[in-house]
């Protein structure tokens, strides 16, 4: 008993210390380092020797946790979570329908307020991770009304349309996510000093190393081991132009699966970062002040036919559909998009179609390397970061897919 005591004090006393000890230049009672705590850029406000003694806590052995993700009104995601019979986690025909209070979230007006949220991919939950029974797990879902019909804002609905009947195509997206960190004032970019501007112009922070070019590896590595646990399919990471941005690429993933992998991953960053306390925004222009990159999703594509011998020829034609809809492509290419499609800072103008071999000043690139295999993918450079993933890839392979467009000539650094 004395020594449970004991050890009860020394765990309080030790994880207060923890907690207090990286910020005790400030305020000293503890009601005021606490709210001071939860406003500290990259420090929790959670004390994580009192998080361990309940994580260390058992799961059930026949029950997981199901996380319940959707796209809101505005293409952010949002969450909620039940227990389940692990018997029924293994898949989305198993897992029951569930709902959510629409009026709340700008889906569904107060006086019919249901959303039905219908599971379409299972992901394991990183945030939960357990070794001693089934996994926990975060659900991809999108959202109909009562009756069935999809909401006006469920565009995985849409887009599926555009995949059906298509499996033969095998059509493979790799989207490259890029995102900008700011400090919880969401005014200062990580790594920014505050109300001013880094003294050095864009250059050294690009796949950047070291403490005076690299902000927020910390959050990039740990996103990447989460997304690796869940099972998306990530395929690198990297730093990005403007001090505070940084990259990851999903992909490459069949159909409609790239925008259930990315909806997700955008998921899991938002996550990471509340662990870390440091604010994300996809805004693809997050500062247009100064000469600084915007973010984007550049969109890299393939059908079957791209990939094998001849490829090279298919891929032209469907650069050339894609020129004939770029106004309707850039519709729906991201909010804020026109910030940063300005033919400045490795990006193509938005009022004109372009394409070229390696040319990243064009809306189109099509790689070195499969030009000189003659075969591959080609990327397209234009949707924003904040672009959504369903109807930028179902708006690609309807077009694609689509009638043939007369030829346009490349836009090469030669020419
Ligand atoms: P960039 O040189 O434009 O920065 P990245 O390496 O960041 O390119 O991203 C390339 C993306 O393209 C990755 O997500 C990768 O998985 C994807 N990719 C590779 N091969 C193909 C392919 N054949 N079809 C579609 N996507 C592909
Ligand atoms: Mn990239
Ligand atoms: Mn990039
Ligand atoms: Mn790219």
């Amino acid at each position: 008993m004395k020594f449970a005591t004991a050890s009860i004090i020394a765990v309080v006393s030790a994880s207060q210390a923890l907690a207090f000890a990286p910020i005790v230049t400030g305020p000293k009672s503890s009601s005021a380092l606490n709210a001071a705590l939860g406003k500290v850029t990259g420090q929790s406000a959670l004390d994580p020797a009192v998080i361990a003694r309940y994580d260390a806590l058992p799961f059930p052995d026949d029950q997981i946790l199901a996380e319940y993700v959707w796209m809101d009104a505005i293409g952010n995601t949002r969450s909620k979570t039940r227990t389940l019979p692990a018997a029924k986690a293994d898949s989305v025909d198993t897992l029951p329908k569930w709902n959510f209070d629409g009026s709340s979230t700008d889906q569904a007006p107060g006086d019919d307020s249901e959303v039905i949220l219908r599971p379409q991919r299972i992901f394991r939950d990183p945030f939960r991770a357990r070794s001693d029974g089934p996994a926990n797990i975060l659900v991809m879902c999108d959202t109909v009304t009562p009756a069935g019909e999809p909401l006006p804002t469920n565009s995985r609905a849409y887009a599926q349309e555009f995949f059906e009947g298509k499996d033969d195509e095998v059509v493979w997206f790799g989207l490259e996510q890029e995102f900008t960190l700011f400090n919880l004032d969401e005014k200062t970019p990580l790594g920014w000093p505050v109300g001013g501007m880094p003294s050095r112009a864009q250059g050294p922070y690009y796949c950047s190393v070291g403490p005076e070019n690299n902000f927020g590896r910390a959050i990039t590595e740990s996103l990447y081991k989460a997304c690796l646990y869940a099972g998306i399919n990530i395929s690198g990471v990297n730093g990005e132009v403007m001090p505070g941005q940084q990259e990851y690429q999903v992909g490459p993933c069949v159909g409609i699966d790239a925008g259930d992998q990315l909806m997700m991953s955008r998921y899991i960053l938002q996550r990471v970062c509340e662990d870390f306390q440091v604010y994300c925004t996809l805004h693809p222009k997050p500062i247009v002040e100064g000469d600084w990159n915007g973010a984007g999703m550049h969109t890299n594509v393939s059908t079957k036919s791209m990939r094998e011998e001849g490829g090279l020829e298919v891929i032209k034609q469907a650069i050339y559909k894609l020129g004939e809809k770029h106004a309707e492509h850039i519709k729906i290419y991201g909010e804020g998009n026109e910030l940063r499609l300005t033919g400045k800072f490795e990006t193509a103008s938005m009022d004109e179609f372009s394409y070229g071999i390696a040319n990243r000043g064009a809306s189109v690139r099509i790689g070195r390397d499969t030009l000189d295999d003659g075969f591959g993918y080609f990327e397209d450079r234009r949707p924003s970061s904040n672009a959504d993933p369903y109807l930028v890839t179902g708006k690609i392979m309807s077009t694609i897919m689509g009638p043939e467009a007369p030829e346009i000539k490349p836009l090469n650094k030669q020419s």
